[in-house]
């Protein structure tokens, strides 16, 4: 039977060790760190996620804040709000909520968050920088999952690593990660060819697909380490992810479960952002 890795275990030391940094800033400049969500309308699920997030910050010792347009705020009320935020010093981490109302351009809203405060990493800026492997602001799911590898022993150096999905927000930086930790790395995507025979090679496997029963056991080697970030339902409305997990877990060596594994690490690692962005102001 795999080994669960267990992404609530692995966020409460990370938030444990933020939060003694985040004393230490405080010590330092008087103040502590400070994270900003701008949500726009109020999408049931973006409330929750959002108060999942005050919520880590809260935990930390950080100052955040939600700030609430209306549902039909405009385009430049939005990008006022942000810009009014990338001018504070307070703020060291900004970021929208996304899915945006319809009306309203994600990628403009997205591309006038500062570089720098973008804890979401999704500025263009970011994702140069993750390819240029300089910068220590990383698309948080796919950096989660670093370091919930890395929290379990697992070494990518060398290894053969399978991502399935090639979104912005997950598949490709997961894939860019890998990468720069040396493992080889293969993307595969809706148009792959033979899906079975790609993953079957992964000695790491990472789905990102948005689809329950993506992976199934004769997909997946041997004692390989499968890694789940898909969030579905399930037939009974249940939340589960891309992989048919009781029997995987008959195959793998370790499995991260759904609900519990990647889902606490991507909000663990805005947290993370937001202390390496306060940081790094500081240095300026
Ligand atoms: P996305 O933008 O919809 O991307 C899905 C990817 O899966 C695309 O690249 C797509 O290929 C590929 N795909 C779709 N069907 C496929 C198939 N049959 N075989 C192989 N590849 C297939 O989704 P996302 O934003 O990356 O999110 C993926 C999942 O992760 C969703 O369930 C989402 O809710 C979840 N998620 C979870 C967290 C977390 O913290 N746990 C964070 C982010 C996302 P094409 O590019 O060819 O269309």
């Amino acid at each position: 039977m795999a080994a669960i890795i267990d992404g609530k275990l692995v966020s409460a030391k990370i938030r444990g060790e933020i939060k003694e940094e985040a004393a230490a800033f405080a010590a330092r400049n008087g103040r502590f760190p400070g994270l900003t969500v701008v949500r726009v309308g109020e999408d049931p699920a973006s409330v929750v996620y959002v108060r999942n997030k005050m919520r880590a910050c809260d935990e930390v010792g950080f100052v955040s804040e939600t700030v609430v347009l209306p549902e039909n705020a405009s385009e430049e009320e939005v990008l006022n709000t942000v810009r009014k935020l990338n001018d504070d010093p307070k703020v060291d981490g900004l970021l929208v909520q996304l899915p945006l109302p319809r009306g309203l351009d994600a990628k403009k809203i997205v591309a006038a968050v500062k570089p720098g405060k973008d804890v979401d990493a999704f500025h263009s800026l970011d994702a140069g920088h993750l390819r240029l492997e300089d910068g220590n602001i990383l698309p948080c799911t796919p950096s989660g999952i670093m370091a919930m590898l890395s929290y379990y022993g697992i070494d990518v150096f060398g290894k053969e690593c399978v991502v399935i999905g090639r979104s912005d927000i997950v598949g490709k930086p997961m894939a860019a990660l890998l990468l720069a930790a040396d493992a080889t790395v293969t993307v595969a995507h809706s148009k792959t060819q033979d899906l079975p025979s790609v993953t079957r090679r992964a000695d790491i496997l990472v789905s990102a697909v948005g689809r329950a029963k993506t992976v199934t056991a004769d997909m997946v080697k041997p004692g390989a380490v499968v890694i789940d970030v898909g969030m579905n339902r399930d037939e009974n409305g249940k939340l589960c992810g891309d992989v048919d997990f009781a029997a995987v877990s008959g195959v793998a060596s370790f499995i991260t479960p759904v609900p519990g594994g990647v889902g606490p690490m991507t909000v663990t690692m805005l947290v993370r952002n937001t202390m390496n962005a306060a940081l790094n102001s500081e240095k300026e």
